[in-house]
């Protein structure tokens, strides 16, 4: 025998039950995938896919050299052939924006878009933190705001509605304003930094010079004190960036959605500009941030594109999950509404005939294949979850009947093979 070969660390196999250190299945994963497509579709945006695999410089111009995902996260490969640095994606919004920069999409059309698949980051694996892991992002592009900046938080309001989880999470919002501002509040934050050099650990050393707005984002207990009177990016704002931010809070009670405004509130990635917001919960632990935007001005320019205001988030589905499996509603439905049983010579195709029958009448089914006595298979169609057991043995072969069996009450009724349909009908309605 070979030696067993693991799944890469922080790497999750979604299977069809629940394992001991990662709970979701594949059939709640699905169940989602449904929910998100209908609730895009009622939004009107549309779908995009782009490849997992990109140039790295993509992820380098937009990400940011200073932030922990391009200084430390990314899985990056030489393409054996051209000498070409590769890179798994850590996040989505740059392949969306690549695509449509390079097909043109937003030649006289504003784009709507969402995109769904897995992510690569190496981090430290913890629950609700993995080296893959998945995010459904949207995308509003060509878009001024503020009343999309407002939509796409109400429609982020409506997913956790649709999930059952709305009272779980906490919406955070801020506004990082425009190049100009941001310059001028860096300027004061670099002398404030500066001041209290002394107690700042290397990362935040380094930080301070090259991307300073990133020091606030700091995990670093140590440093909570020091930020908490921060020069803050808030009151450098001009009019024409807090009427954006004051419309959209006005926009946001008009729409019924609380939140709480937190001048701290920076994001990870260097690309935002104007607004930005985080919906947080309680129930994850330390991994607490369940989905993250906000507006990226700049970013399409940035990647060669005729400039465009846009703005988007990103929700990871693993931490969403976690909190909807726990507190919310989703309904799975991976049970067979029948489980098939056969016993004698000749029955297991008459099985498959009669399956194929129902089928094309919308049922879904169970068929056992192989030779075991009828106990055992009533014992595996108990412990399928199907309501009914439809039994074919010799004497039903002989007749051209079928027996039903209601595996709730134990009821059990043989009619004519074609009535059977009506039979399961008439036994589904009471
Ligand atoms: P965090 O502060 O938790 O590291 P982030 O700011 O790096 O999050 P974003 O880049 O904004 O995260 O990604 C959006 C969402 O994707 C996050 O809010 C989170 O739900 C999810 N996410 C990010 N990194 C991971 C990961 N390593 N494992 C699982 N989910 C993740
Ligand atoms: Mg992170």
């Amino acid at each position: 025998m070979g030696q067993k070969i693991q799944a890469v660390k922080g790497m999750n196999d979604l299977l069809p039950v629940a394992q001991k250190d990662f709970k979701l299945t594949a059939a709640l994963w699905q169940a989602f995938e449904d929910v998100v497509a209908s609730w895009t579709r009622s939004y009107g945006y549309r779908q995009i896919r782009t490849p997992i695999v990109e140039q790295t410089g993509l992820f380098v111009r937009s990400i940011g050299e200073e932030t922990d995902v391009i200084g430390k996260e990314m899985y990056t490969f030489p393409d054996s052939n051209d000498k070409l640095s590769l890179s798994l994606r850590p996040e989505g919004t740059a392949s969306c924006l690549r695509a449509v920069v390079e097909h043109n999409l937003l030649y006289n059309n504003p784009q709507k878009l969402w995109y769904m698949g897995p992510m690569f980051r190496r981090e430290r694996p913890q629950k609700g933190r993995y080296r893959q892991f998945h995010q459904v992002g949207v995308e509003a592009l060509g878009f001024e705001g503020p009343d999309v900046d407002a939509e796409l938080i109400s429609m982020s309001a409506e997913l956790w509605n649709r999930l059952g989880i709305r009272q779980h999470l906490t919406l955070e919002i801020n506004s990082l304003g425009n190049k100009q501002e941001r310059a001028a509040h860096r300027t004061a934050l670099v002398a404030y930094l500066q001041k209290h050099e002394a107690i700042l650990d290397d990362d935040s050393k380094r930080r301070m010079h090259t991307n300073p707005l990133r020091v606030l984002d700091t995990k670093n207990p140590a440093l909570q004190p020091m930020l908490k009177d921060v020069p803050r990016l808030i009151d450098f704002l001009g009019i024409e960036s807090l009427n954006h931010y004051q419309t959209l809070k006005e926009m946001l009670d008009g729409l019924n959605i609380a939140y709480v405004e937190n001048p701290r509130l920076v994001r990870g990635l260097d690309y935002y500009n104007q607004t930005v917001f985080e919906w947080t919960t309680d129930k994850l632990g330390a991994q607490a941030t369940v989905c993250g935007g906000g507006r990226y001005n700049g970013l399409i320019e940035e990647l060669g594109g005729k400039s465009a205001p846009s703005i988007g988030f990103a929700l990871g589905i693993e931490r969403l999950l976690l909190l909807v499996q726990e507190f919310g509603h989703l309904a799975v439905n991976d049970v067979p509404d029948i489980y098939v049983l056969h016993h004698g010579v000749g029955t297991s195709l008459t099985a498959m005939q009669q399956a194929a029958l129902l089928r094309s009448a919308g049922l879904n089914l169970y068929v056992h294949c192989g030779d075991q006595t009828l106990k055992a298979q009533l014992r595996k169609a108990d412990n399928s979850g199907a309501a009914f057991a439809l039994i074919i043995g010799e004497q039903e072969q002989v007749n051209r009947t079928i027996t039903l069996k209601n595996l709730r009450t134990h009821e059990q009724q043989t009619v004519e093979a074609e009535s059977v349909l009506q039979l399961i009908q008439d036994w589904k309605n009471t």
